[in-house]
């Protein structure tokens, strides 16, 4: 699996080489998001520390089975690795050359990737069918939170920020939303979508 194009590319696995963690997932998430939940990765490559010397030999991207993708990326494929080792033959130690064949970022990537593509999981307006943002929702439900939290804070009491009208009305908003992500989720508006990891021609 390899592309003439390709010649003297570097592999840029999660975008380690122009930029880090921003094009995680090849793009699928949004500017300034560096979470990559639910990815279990090692941390040195979840921050985008991580780069790979070998020179790429397939471009592929991410694709949901909805049809989002990523940008494309160039990543390194099977290859040989020599290693070795000494050896005692008729008394003087001899360096025994060997070659095994390894895998490449894209095998690597392919086979860790349970994935999870973040615009189905929170489709915005113009890809719901709905109209509504579930990303926004999303945001202002993890806001809501946070103001929860400061409200206790400032009140010195948390049962009594609960119960005050302002605590309330927080709870009732944070309860709606989460009976739209419900509906939305019975209906397969919002839904936890595998991502695939295919090459680009
Ligand atoms: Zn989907
Ligand atoms: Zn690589
Ligand atoms: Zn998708």
């Amino acid at each position: 699996m390899s592309s003439p194009a390709l010649i003297g590319v570097r592999c840029n696995p999660y975008g380690a080489e122009t930029g880090g963690p921003k094009r995680l997932l090849g793009g699928l998430y949004r500017g300034a998001s560096a979470a990559t939940p639910g990815m279990d990765l090692p941390q040195a490559i979840a921050e985008g520390e991580w780069a790979c010397r070998n020179m790429a030999q397939v471009r592929c991207r991410m694709t949901c089975r909805c049809g989002h993708k990523g940008q494309p990326m160039d990543l390194c494929s099977w290859h040989d690795e020599v290693t070795g080792h000494t050896e005692l033959v008729a008394g003087t130690e001899r360096w025994v050359s060997e070659t095994v064949r390894v895998r490449g970022h894209f095998e690597e990537i392919s086979r860790r990737q349970a994935g999870f593509c973040p615009p189905c999981g929170f489709p915005g307006s113009r890809s719901s069918p709905n109209r509504v943002d579930y990303a926004a929702l999303h945001k202002e439900w993890e806001g809501i939170g946070a103001n929860l939290y400061a409200l206790a804070q400032a009140m010195g009491n948390p049962y009594a920020a609960m119960k005050s009208p302002m605590g309330r009305s927080l709870q009732q908003r944070r309860d709606d939303i989460g009976k739209m992500f419900d509906e939305a989720r019975m209906l397969g508006i919002v839904h936890n979508c595998p991502l695939t990891l295919v090459p680009v021609s």
